[in-house]
């Protein structure tokens, strides 16, 4: 297989494999990816700026999703930009979430798992530890509940549900528009 078409599998948008190595006893595969050419729209990871020119690079590696039985390795180059208001400052690549070293889809995948299994059972079957696994949980949901959050909510509801003698009245806040309940409270008296 050619590196070309290992790009394809790897499926990084702007990204291209240029190197990989595979070891067969071991099971593991890696890949080492730099930019593709024409794509030097790197941006400041503390502001948002973007920049055309690089200050320096530097190479990470991250776990990614395995192919078939080989658990896969990306190296990638990444880039510092000089930025007038951060400084020297690390650009930022949408498959890399965070420092830990894993790419965003892996974390996906780990976080994903977790909604239905213990935490146990998902360290078994990435073969991580459990401390990592509530690592990768806990940003899974917080990108996701920043994202929740852009979307504007258009309709709010109030309800009061009467909850009994001794709860009395539980007040939900939900979106009048997907029905999800957003906050739930009881009512002082
Ligand atoms: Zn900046």
């Amino acid at each position: 297989m050619r590196d070309n078409e290992f790009t394809k599998i790897l499926g990084w948008p702007g990204y291209r494999v240029y190197r990989h190595e595979i070891d067969e006893t071991a099971k593991t595969l890696r890949l080492w990816v730099r930019r593709k050419r024409g794509n030097r729209k790197l941006i400041c990871s503390g502001c948002g700026r973007k920049f055309t020119d690089a200050h320096d690079y530097n190479e990470r590696e991250v776990r990614d999703l395995p192919w078939g039985e080989y658990r896969t390795t990306v190296v990638i180059e990444v880039y510092r930009v000089c930025c007038p208001q951060c400084g020297i400052k690390v650009e930022k690549v949408p498959q890399l979430p965070s420092k830990a070293p894993f790419s965003k889809r892996f974390e996906d995948a780990v976080g994903l798992a977790c909604e239905s299994a213990s935490v146990r059972q998902v360290a078994r079957q990435f073969r991580l530890a459990a401390s990592t696994v509530r690592a990768i949980d806990l940003r899974y949901l917080q990108r996701w509940s920043a994202t929740r959050r852009k979307d504007r909510l258009e309709q709010m509801g109030v309800d009061e549900i009467y909850f009994g003698k001794q709860m009395k009245f539980i007040t939900v806040v939900s979106n009048l528009e997907t029905g999800e309940p957003l906050w739930f409270g009881q009512a002082t008296e």
